[in-house]
């Protein structure tokens, strides 16, 4: 019974900015369970941060509720809601060390020094800045600036960690670097961690599951292999991945992925298997596979992924059939279908 309530649950919950279309967030309901590692993602534009912010408490809900552990919090102000948050700018205080930066808020609820001096040495120790709390944020790079605000925002174990884009100042090599440790410190932690992302490799590295966003709407929750394998809308396998889109059924466009399908000489397609056929347009060598671009009849462009020396025979301008098993493939609505149907029916 009091299990249903825990975690952090979004009923409903929208924004409308006035004087402004759509809203920019649209009747938004999500359970985020106990510890689980959350991802908004979505295109620039899709009502991520503000959906993240309306959970923190510095953007204020048109409609809607959102409770932790069962209990209301979309009226409480930021700091009453027991969440650390980190933001793509790093916002740490110029004029205090590192260790200074990361007590703030242990010393402005007032906590005893020791109990300050521990936490915050632990908290520096989590994120490998264990050498640097007495340095200034202008003698750190921007890597560890984000350390530091990592470290801060968990220090006096919030509730749950929110990070809006926090990787996204950086380098992709310190970016991958830090994803690495965030999904440490989740594993270390146990805490539920709200990440939001426009990068669909960081949100499928980093997530137990993930929300997509499009103008304002949740498209699909799922984990990772769900996205990728069972996408529901064709925004979400063409957001996540690459994908054959095949409209081979009115109404509908059959998703299959690259690596699901196999390509034949007409006469050689098993039986049973779904079927298209496609000119080879190009052809990658990428070390242990092969990348096949595709031209299907419609002009639909597509790919295969076939392993090393399998892909010897097809030539840019081949004919071929695109063949795969229907339990590899996801039959998804089609928009176009769907505007055309609204069209008529106004
Ligand atoms: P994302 O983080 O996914 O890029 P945002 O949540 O920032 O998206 O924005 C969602 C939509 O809300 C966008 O269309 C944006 O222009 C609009 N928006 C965001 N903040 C405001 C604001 N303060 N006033 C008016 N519109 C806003
Ligand atoms: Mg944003």
């Amino acid at each position: 019974m009091t299990d249903a309530h825990r975690g952090i649950v979004t009923a409903h919950v929208t924004k409308a900015y006035p004087g402004v279309g759509r809203p920019a967030v649209d009747d938004v309901s999500l359970n985020i369970a106990d510890g689980e590692f959350m991802t908004f993602l979505g295109p620039s534009g899709s009502g991520k941060t503000t959906m993240l912010s309306m959970i923190a408490g510095f953007t204020p809900l048109t409609s809607g509720s959102i409770t932790i552990d069962g209990r209301e919090i979309s009226r409480l102000k930021p700091h009453r809601r027991d969440l650390g948050v980190v933001f793509q700018q790093y916002a740490l205080f110029p004029h205090m060390t590192v260790a200074r930066n990361v007590a703030f808020g242990l010393n402005q609820r007032g906590r005893p020094k020791a109990e300050i001096d521990r936490r915050v040495a632990d908290a520096l120790e989590m994120v490998g800045l264990s050498a640097m709390g007495d340095r200034f944020p202008r003698q750190l790079s921007g890597g560890q600036q984000q350390r530091v605000a990592l470290a801060r925002a968990v220090v006096y174990e919030p509730r749950a960690l929110l990070m809006d884009e926090p990787l996204g100042a950086l380098d992709k090599k310190l970016r991958d670097q830090l994803q690495r440790e965030i999904a440490r410190m989740h594993r270390q932690l146990g805490m539920t961690f709200l990440f939001v992302t426009h990068d669909q490799q960081e949100a499928l590295t980093l997530s137990d599951r993930i929300t997509v966003f499009n103008e304002g709407r949740v498209e699909q929750v799922g984990t990772p292999e769900d996205l990728y394998e069972r996408p529901r809308t064709l925004f979400v396998a063409q957001f996540i991945g690459e994908s054959n889109a095949l409209r081979l059924t009115p109404g509908e466009v059959t998703i299959v992925r690259p690596e699901r399908v196999t390509l034949y000489a007409e006469a050689e397609v098993p039986a049973g298997h779904q079927r298209a056929g496609a000119q080879v347009t190009d052809v990658v060598y990428v070390g242990d596979h092969s990348r096949v671009w595709l031209r299907y009849g419609d002009g639909t462009r597509g790919c295969a992924v076939l392993p090393a020396g399998a892909a010897h025979d097809h030539r840019p301008g081949t004919d071929v059939v695109v063949a795969w098993h229907p339990e590899h493939q996801a039959v998804v609505p089609d928009p176009e279908h769907a505007g055309l149907t609204e069209k008529v029916a106004s």
